[in-house]
C-alpha cells in the first residue's frame, strides 16, 4: 500500500456520509422541520455535515445532501479553492430557517454545489436578508441578518430544504458552465493557492 492510497483510506474513514448528487430523489424532497432540541444524534449529524463539507471544499451544506431530510444546514463562508474571495466566518448550524425579509437589491453571481459537481451557474439572489431560525439549545427562535456572499450561501442552502437546486434558478441555460470554463472566465487555475 503506497502513501497515497493510505491517505485516501484515512479520508474515507473520516467522511461517513457521502454527498447525494443531482438525480437523487432526496434532494427534491421538502425537508421536515426539526422538533427536538440538541440530542447526541443531532450533534453527530452536524459533525458529519461539517466533515463532509470540509472534505469537499464547500462553504455550506444542507442535511438532505448527506441523506437526512431535515431543515438544517451549515453556513461556513471562508476563502478556499472553490471560492477564493469568500469572507471568513465560524461555521454556523442553522435550524428551521425562514427568510423574514429580503432586500429588493439583488445580485447575479456564480454558484456551485457539492451535489452538482463540475458545474457552475450564475444565479440572482437578494443582497441582504433577515432570517428567523431555531436555537436548539433553548428551543427559542431568533432573528439574524446576513449580507452579500453569506446571504447568498444562506439562500442556496435554504433552497436545498425545499428541494431546489441552483440550476433550477438559472434565468438562461447558457449561464450554466463547466468548472473548467468557469475557472477560465474567472482567470483562476485549478491549483490556485488560497
Ligand atoms: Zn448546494
Amino acid at each position: 500500500m503506497d502513501e497515497e492510497s493510505e491517505h485516501d483510506q484515512t479520508r474515507h474513514a473520516v467522511v461517513h456520509r457521502p454527498i447525494r448528487k443531482l438525480g437523487d430523489p432526496m434532494l427534491r424532497e421538502i425537508a421536515r422541520p426539526l422538533c427536538d432540541l440538541w440530542t447526541p444524534k443531532l450533534r453527530e449529524l452536524v459533525d458529519d455535515m461539517l466533515r463532509a463539507m470540509l472534505a469537499n471544499g464547500g462553504v455550506g451544506i444542507a442535511a438532505p445532501q448527506v441523506g437526512e431530510s431535515l431543515r438544517l444546514f451549515i453556513l461556513a463562508s471562508r476563502p478556499n479553492e472553490r471560492y477564493p474571495y469568500a469572507p471568513f466566518m465560524q461555521p454556523e448550524a442553522i435550524f428551521n430557517p425562514e427568510i423574514e425579509w429580503a432586500s429588493e437589491e439583488v445580485r447575479k453571481d456564480w454558484e456551485g454545489c457539492l451535489s452538482v459537481p463540475g458545474q457552475r451557474g450564475r444565479v440572482t439572489r437578494a443582497q441582504r436578508i433577515r432570517v428567523r431560525c431555531l436555537d436548539p439549545s433553548n428551543g427559542e427562535s431568533g432573528v439574524r441578518e446576513y449580507r452579500d456572499f453569506v446571504a447568498r450561501i444562506f439562500q442556496h442552502e435554504l433552497d436545498h430544504l425545499d428541494g431546489i437546486l441552483f440550476p433550477d434558478r438559472l434565468e438562461h441555460g447558457e449561464e450554466l458552465v463547466s468548472e473548467a470554463e468557469y475557472l477560465k472566465i474567472r482567470g483562476l487555475s485549478a491549483g490556485t493557492p488560497l
